[in-house]
C-alpha cells in the first residue's frame, strides 16, 4: 500500500480532501494527520478494529492507551463522565489546545482504545486541519503519535511517511507542527488532578487556573522504582539509532566536556553528532554539529527536538553528545523528551 498524500495549510485547507479522508476514516481505515503538537495516526475510536489497526501499524504494545481527539465541547459527554469543575475550567483556558485530559470512560469507548482500561484520554486540538479531520469523522479519532513505536515523534509529514508511508492509505500534510512535543497529559480521575506527561503547559501555568495539582512521581523517578501512570511513559522511546549522552552544567565546562569527547571518539573513527543551540554553536570546531534553536526562545528547542533525533538517524552518527535544556516555561516537557531519547544518560560537568 502507499499512502496518498495531500497537501494543505491551515490557512488554505483542502475541504474536499478533508472529506475523503473522514470517510476513509468512517470506514475504519487509518489517516495520518498534523496537529499543533505532533502528527496523528488517526483511526475512528469507537471502533474496536480501527484501534486494533492503529497498534499494528505502529508496533505500538497493546495496553498502551490511545489519545481521543474531539472537535467540538459538547462531544465530551459521549465518551467521558465524571468530569469535575475543575477539568472544565481547564479547557475553558487551554482547549483547543495542546491538553489531554482523563476521565472515567463511557461505553461508547471500546477497550481496544484505551488499553484495556476504565478511563479515557481526551484531547481537542486547536489546528484546524485536524479540526476539520475530526468533524468530518464523525467527531471521534484515537490518535497516538504517527510514529513507529519508539522513534522520534513525526513533526513533519516526510517524518510520516518514513515510519508508515506503505501501511496506511492516507496521509495530510499540513507542513511542520508548531510546538513539536505531544500535549501535556491531566489525570482526572485522582483525587488532586496529576499530571502524567509534561508538555507545552506547564504545572505553573494550569495551577493559575485550578489550584493543586500534582506531578505523577513515575515522571522524575523513571530509572527508580515507581512505575509511572500513563503506561506509554514506561516504554523506551524517542530513542535515536546512536548512543546519546546529555552533558549537563555550566555552559563553558559543558562545551569543553562536549569537545573533549568529540575530539576522543573522533579519533576512534567514530562519527560524532553534537546538539547545541544558535547561541553556542559556534564553540563546537568538531563533529556534526546541529543547532537545535535558540536558548532566547525556547519552543523553537521544543519545535526542533525530534527532527534532529531523526536527521542523526539519517547521517548514521555513532555518538551524539547534547547540551541540556532546562528553559523556564517547557524546560520539563523538553527535558523529559530528551532523557528518554538519551535513555536517562546524563554527565554531569
Ligand atoms: P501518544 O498518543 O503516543 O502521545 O501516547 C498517549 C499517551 O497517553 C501514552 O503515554 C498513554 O499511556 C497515555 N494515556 C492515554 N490514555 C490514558 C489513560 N486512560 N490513562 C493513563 N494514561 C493514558
Ligand atoms: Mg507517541
Amino acid at each position: 500500500m502507499k499512502a496518498w498524500i495531500a497537501k494543505m495549510t491551515e490557512e488554505q485547507i483542502d475541504y474536499q480532501a478533508v472529506e475523503k479522508a473522514g470517510k476513509m476514516l468512517l470506514e475504519g481505515q487509518l489517516v495520518a494527520f498534523p496537529t499543533e503538537t505532533v502528527y496523528g495516526l488517526g483511526g475512528n475510536a469507537l471502533d474496536a478494529e480501527a484501534s486494533r489497526k492503529i497498534y499494528a501499524a505502529k508496533g505500538r504494545p497493546s495496553d498502551n492507551p490511545l489519545i481521543v481527539h474531539i472537535g467540538r465541547m459538547e462531544d465530551l459527554e459521549r465518551i467521558a463522565k465524571e468530569i469535575p469543575p475543575s477539568a472544565r475550567a481547564l479547557a475553558d483556558a487551554f482547549w483547543p489546545g495542546p491538553l489531554t485530559m482523563i476521565f472515567p470512560k463511557t461505553d461508547a469507548v471500546p477497550f481496544e482504545t484505551t488499553g484495556g482500561l476504565d478511563s479515557v484520554a481526551v484531547r481537542f486540538p486547536s489546528h484546524k486541519v485536524a479540526n476539520a479531520l475530526i468533524l468530518a469523522a464523525g467527531g471521534f479519532v484515537a490518535a497516538p503519535s504517527a510514529n513507529t513505536s519508539g522513534r522520534p515523534s513525526p513533526t513533519t509529514a516526510e517524518h510520516v511517511i518514513e515510519d508508515l508511508g506503505d501501511k496506511i492509505p492516507c496521509i495530510l500534510d499540513g507542513g511542520m507542527v508548531q510546538i513539536g512535543l505531544e500535549s501535556t497529559i491531566v489525570d482526572f480521575t485522582e483525587k488532586i488532578p496529576t499530571i502524567l506527561r509534561p508538555g507545552y503547559y506547564n504545572q505553573e501555568m494550569m495551577e493559575a487556573v485550578i489550584g493543586l495539582m500534582r506531578m505523577d512521581p513515575g515522571i522524575q523517578n523513571e530509572s527508580e522504582h515507581v512505575r509511572p501512570k500513563a503506561p506509554g511513559m514506561r516504554y523506551r522511546h524517542y530513542a535515536p539509532k546512536a548512543e546519546l549522552t546529555i552533558v549537563q552544567g555550566n555552559t563553558a565546562h559543558v562545551i569543553e566536556k562536549i569537545n573533549d569527547l568529540a575530539q576522543k571518539n573522533c579519533a576512534l573513527g567514530k562519527k560524532v553528532g553534537i546538539i547545541c543551540t544558535d547561541e553556542t554553536a559556534e564553540r563546537y570546531p568538531m563533529g556534526d554539529v546541529k543547532s537545535i534553536g535558540m536558548r532566547s526562545d525556547e519552543e523553537t528547542i521544543a519545535r526542533h527536538l525530534f527532527g534532529i533525533l531523526r536527521q542523526f538517524d539519517d547521517d548514521q552518527a555513532d555518538v551524539i553528545y547534547s547540551e541540556a535544556f532546562d528553559t523556564p516555561r517547557m524546560g520539563q516537557a523538553i527535558m523529559n523528551r530528551l532523557l528518554k531519547a538519551a535513555g536517562h544518560k546524563v554527565l554531569e560537568v
